[in-house]
């Protein structure tokens, strides 16, 4: 069977921005399957919006290619870049993009430039209904609250039904409410439409909600590639650990390999987990709405900092108070 060719593919890409400073995204070499949500997470400056550009073609790599489909659109050594207009590719911002002065329809059209005035009123109809906005159409944007707007947005950028949709932090300036729910639309939406996209974000819980896949930036360098759970439970180092959420650093008795454990990944030794990792002493309990936590002082030999752990509420057993030792176990 051929293998399927990804929407878009980065081989070795590099970007510098002025000679003589560190690149804004090294050597990376990255594949978007077909249909996929692929997640790319990295601290603010770790050049995500970099290699969005790169795809879309607003920025030009120094070194490496660029695929679209397979075929090379920039780099490697190609005499003329495939410009932005013409790679078929969707793009929604943070926030602000829509044009203040055009309708939601007519921002929704403006990717339709060209086409049949019947056939671009079809298809702003149709895109305004797949995000749950039909007879949004006449308002400004103005008019709209921060999730339409993004709607709207979304729809702009599917309305040409582009091969691949890029995504940069588009839920970041929503309160958390509606982030919650606006995450869960999308994704049903894109996943309706098997439509392929970048999601970039440092925010884990768009990665969750979002994402087959996820893609771990630091500095400009790819540090970590895989699906999202393996990554969150396997980790290569503290900065793919905590790109994805809290994580402990526990050492292995022997030898004293790092590992990162999860907060809920705690558990008594005599929950049948199998080995204890360790003692800890318990220095603080607090207790959120959700769950308990304890912060713990690991012995010297299992770890050198706190551990942040939840309680397991099949323990059965006594919450334990500050001050008390404890034996610890993670789950396998
Ligand atoms: P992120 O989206 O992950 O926050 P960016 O891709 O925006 O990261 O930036 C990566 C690095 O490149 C940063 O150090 C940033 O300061 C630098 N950078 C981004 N855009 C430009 C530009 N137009 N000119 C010069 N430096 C830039
Ligand atoms: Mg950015």
């Amino acid at each position: 069977m051929a293998e399927s060719i990804p929407p878009l593919e980065f081989r070795k890409v590099s970007r510098r921005y002025r000679s003589g400073s560190s690149p804004a995204v090294a050597d990376v070499d990255l594949a978007v399957a077909p249909g996929e949500i692929l997640a790319l997470i990295g601290g603010s400056g770790s050049g995500k919006t970099t290699l969005l550009r790169l795809a879309a073609g607003l920025e030009s790599p120094d070194g490496g290619e660029v695929r679209l489909d397979g075929v090379l659109v920039a780099g490697g050594g190609i005499a003329r870049e495939l410009p932005p207009e013409q790679r078929q590719v969707g793009l929604v911002f943070q926030e602000g993009a829509l044009f203040p002065h055009l309708t939601a329809a007519a921002n929704v059209a403006y990717g339709l430039r060209g086409r049949q005035r019947a056939a671009v009123r079809e298809r702003v109809e149709e895109c305004l209904a797949l995000v749950a906005l039909p007879g949004y159409g006449d308002r400004y944007p103005h008019e709209l609250s921060g999730g339409e707007r993004q709607r709207i947005a979304l729809a702009r950028a599917l309305a040409p039904a582009p091969r691949l949709l890029l995504l940069d932090e588009p839920f970041s300036h929503l309160d958390p409410a509606l982030r919650w729910r606006l995450r869960e639309e999308i994704r049903d939406i894109l996943a309706g439409l098997g439509q392929t996209a970048l999601l970039v974000t440092h925010d884990p819980e768009d990665v969750f909600a979002m994402a087959e896949r996820v893609a771990i930036l630091e500095q400009g360098a790819l540090r970590q590639v895989g699906p999202v759970l393996s990554v969150y439970r396997n980790p290569v180092s503290r900065y793919c650990a905590e790109s994805l959420g809290p994580a402990n650093r526990v050492l292995d008795p022997a030898g004293g390999k790092e590992r990162w454990r999860r907060p809920e990944d705690f558990r008594l030794p005599a929950d049948g987990s199998p080995q204890a990792a360790g003692e800890a002493r318990v220095e603080a309990v607090r207790e959120t709405g959700a769950r308990i936590e304890l912060r713990l002082a690991p012995d010297a030999g299992a770890g050198d900092e706190p551990w942040h752990v939840h309680w397991p509420d099949t323990a059965g057993r006594p919450v334990p108070s500050p001050g008390d030792r404890i034996s610890v176990a993670w789950r396998a």
